[in-house]
Protein backbone atom coordinates (compact mmCIF):
# COMPACT_ATOMS: atom_id res chain seq x y z
CA UNK A 1 0.00 0.00 0.00
CA UNK A 2 1.17 3.23 -0.65
CA UNK A 3 1.67 6.43 1.26
CA UNK A 4 -1.51 8.27 -0.63
CA UNK A 5 -3.87 4.73 -0.12
CA UNK A 6 -2.65 4.77 3.74
CA UNK A 7 -4.04 8.39 4.14
CA UNK A 8 -6.65 7.63 2.98
CA UNK A 9 -7.52 4.93 5.23
CA UNK A 10 -6.21 7.07 8.58
CA UNK A 11 -8.47 9.75 6.92
CA UNK A 12 -11.82 6.52 6.97
CA UNK A 13 -10.29 5.73 10.31
CA UNK A 14 -10.22 9.31 11.89
CA UNK A 15 -13.61 9.60 10.75
CA UNK A 16 -15.36 7.35 12.53
CA UNK A 17 -13.35 8.49 15.84
CA UNK A 18 -15.44 11.71 15.42
CA UNK A 19 -12.29 14.04 16.80
CA UNK A 20 -12.75 17.06 14.21
CA UNK A 21 -9.37 18.54 15.19
CA UNK A 22 -7.51 14.85 14.26
CA UNK A 23 -9.51 14.42 10.91
CA UNK A 24 -8.38 18.07 9.91
CA UNK A 25 -4.95 16.96 10.91
CA UNK A 26 -4.86 13.62 9.15
CA UNK A 27 -6.76 15.58 5.90
CA UNK A 28 -3.89 18.05 5.58
CA UNK A 29 -1.61 15.08 6.14
CA UNK A 30 -3.55 13.81 3.19
CA UNK A 31 -3.08 16.56 0.80
CA UNK A 32 0.80 16.84 1.83
CA UNK A 33 1.13 13.50 0.63
CA UNK A 34 -0.11 14.04 -2.41
CA UNK A 35 2.07 17.22 -2.99
CA UNK A 36 5.01 15.77 -1.87
CA UNK A 37 4.19 12.72 -4.27
CA UNK A 38 3.70 14.72 -7.45
CA UNK A 39 6.86 16.73 -6.50
CA UNK A 40 8.90 13.37 -6.46
CA UNK A 41 7.22 12.34 -9.74
CA UNK A 42 8.19 15.94 -11.00
CA UNK A 43 11.55 15.32 -9.84
CA UNK A 44 11.91 11.41 -11.14
CA UNK A 45 10.77 12.94 -14.79
CA UNK A 46 13.46 15.80 -14.12
CA UNK A 47 16.66 13.48 -13.51
CA UNK A 48 15.35 11.22 -16.35
CA UNK A 49 15.76 14.45 -18.44
CA UNK A 50 18.86 14.93 -17.21
CA UNK A 51 20.29 11.59 -17.53
CA UNK A 52 19.18 11.60 -21.28
CA UNK A 53 20.47 15.22 -21.65
CA UNK A 54 24.06 14.13 -19.76
CA UNK A 55 24.32 10.66 -22.14
CA UNK A 56 23.55 12.54 -25.43
CA UNK A 57 26.06 15.39 -24.55
CA UNK A 58 28.66 12.69 -24.79
CA UNK A 59 27.85 11.85 -28.12
CA UNK A 60 27.39 15.41 -29.29
CA UNK A 61 30.05 16.72 -31.47
CA UNK A 62 30.58 20.83 -31.10
CA UNK A 63 31.44 22.51 -34.34
CA UNK A 64 30.79 25.93 -36.45
CA UNK A 65 28.76 27.24 -33.41
CA UNK A 66 26.34 24.17 -33.52
CA UNK A 67 26.00 20.50 -32.23
CA UNK A 68 26.36 17.12 -34.27
CA UNK A 69 25.64 14.15 -33.30
CA UNK A 70 27.57 11.44 -34.38
CA UNK A 71 26.27 7.28 -34.08
CA UNK A 72 28.45 4.20 -33.79
CA UNK A 73 28.84 3.81 -37.66
CA UNK A 74 29.80 7.28 -37.66
CA UNK A 75 26.34 9.17 -39.34
CA UNK A 76 26.12 12.81 -38.31
CA UNK A 77 22.69 14.17 -37.75
CA UNK A 78 22.18 18.20 -37.21
CA UNK A 79 23.58 20.96 -36.61
CA UNK A 80 21.61 21.44 -33.65
CA UNK A 81 21.03 24.52 -32.08
CA UNK A 82 23.51 25.13 -28.56
CA UNK A 83 21.13 27.39 -26.79
CA UNK A 84 18.24 25.06 -26.67
CA UNK A 85 20.33 22.20 -25.56
CA UNK A 86 22.51 23.81 -22.99
CA UNK A 87 19.42 25.77 -21.32
CA UNK A 88 17.05 23.21 -21.77
CA UNK A 89 18.33 20.38 -22.68
CA UNK A 90 16.29 20.40 -25.83
CA UNK A 91 17.70 19.13 -29.39
CA UNK A 92 16.49 21.56 -31.98
CA UNK A 93 17.68 21.35 -35.57
CA UNK A 94 19.46 24.52 -37.12
CA UNK A 95 17.70 25.42 -40.41
CA UNK A 96 18.98 27.94 -42.98
CA UNK A 97 17.56 31.53 -42.85
CA UNK A 98 16.38 33.04 -46.44
CA UNK A 99 19.58 35.63 -46.31
CA UNK A 100 22.39 34.07 -46.86
CA UNK A 101 24.23 32.96 -44.51
CA UNK A 102 21.76 34.13 -41.61
CA UNK A 103 20.99 30.13 -39.70
CA UNK A 104 18.44 30.25 -37.43
CA UNK A 105 16.72 28.32 -34.51
CA UNK A 106 12.96 27.47 -35.15
CA UNK A 107 12.62 27.17 -30.89
CA UNK A 108 14.63 29.94 -29.45
CA UNK A 109 14.51 31.87 -32.77
CA UNK A 110 18.48 32.75 -32.29
CA UNK A 111 20.06 33.77 -35.60
CA UNK A 112 23.76 34.14 -36.47
CA UNK A 113 25.91 34.03 -39.56
CA UNK A 114 28.02 30.60 -40.41
CA UNK A 115 28.97 30.31 -43.73
CA UNK A 116 30.17 26.74 -42.94
CA UNK A 117 26.68 26.16 -41.56
CA UNK A 118 24.71 27.36 -44.04
CA UNK A 119 26.58 25.64 -46.74
CA UNK A 120 26.14 22.12 -44.92
CA UNK A 121 22.66 22.87 -44.32
CA UNK A 122 21.84 24.64 -48.03
CA UNK A 123 24.33 22.51 -50.40
CA UNK A 124 22.44 23.30 -53.59
CA UNK A 125 23.51 27.03 -53.02
CA UNK A 126 26.72 26.34 -52.57
CA UNK A 127 26.37 24.09 -56.04
CA UNK A 128 24.58 26.86 -57.72
CA UNK A 129 27.55 29.43 -56.53
CA UNK A 130 29.69 27.67 -58.30
CA UNK A 131 27.67 26.65 -61.89
CA UNK A 132 27.74 29.68 -61.79
CA UNK A 133 31.22 30.85 -61.47
CA UNK A 134 32.17 28.38 -64.12
CA UNK A 135 29.68 30.17 -66.46
CA UNK A 136 31.11 33.48 -65.98
CA UNK A 137 34.44 31.45 -66.49
CA UNK A 138 33.57 29.96 -69.21
CA UNK A 139 32.07 33.26 -70.92
CA UNK A 140 35.15 35.06 -69.95
CA UNK A 141 37.65 33.05 -71.63
CA UNK A 142 35.09 32.74 -74.80
CA UNK A 143 35.60 36.32 -75.18
CA UNK A 144 39.23 36.69 -74.80
CA UNK A 145 39.31 34.43 -78.49
ZN1 LIG B 1 17.67 27.26 -30.03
Amino acid sequence: MGIIENAKEAVKLVQQIDNVELYRKILDLHSEAMELTEQLKKKDEMITQLRNALELKGKLVCKDSAYYLEDEKGRTDGPFCTKCFDVDKVKCRLVADNREPQVICPNCKVSFSSKPLYHYLRPDVEADRKKLLESIRHENMRREF
